[in-house]
């Protein structure tokens, strides 16, 4: 059956009906150390970009082919167009 999400471009992984893409993407996420994650404020910021960004197609970023939840939760971690982005 189909929920109307699977083309939504302008969505998250947790918004679209790939459930065990999101799953694993969460598990990921969870067993990272806090000192390997971004506090949550910064990281909704930079979903929010990658969001409204022209290389952004349905969770993914074209730019660098990850998935822009995973790409943007590392502190360490930045946008592949440059720092000044986010
Ligand atoms: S990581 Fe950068 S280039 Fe990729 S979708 Fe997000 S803002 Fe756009």
């Amino acid at each position: 059956m189909s929920t109307g999400l699977e083309n939504c471009k302008r969505c998250m992984l947790y918004e679209l009906a790939d459930k065990a893409a999101y799953q694993s993407v969460k598990n990921y996420i969870d067993a990272l150390a806090p000192e390997q994650r971004i506090a949550d404020e910064e990281y909704h910021r930079r979903l929010e970009i990658c969001r409204g960004c022209d290389m952004f197609l349905a969770a993914m970023c074209r730019k660098c082919g990850c998935y822009v939840e995973v790409r943007a939760i590392r502190p360490d971690s930045h946008c592949p167009k440059g720092q000044d982005c986010w």
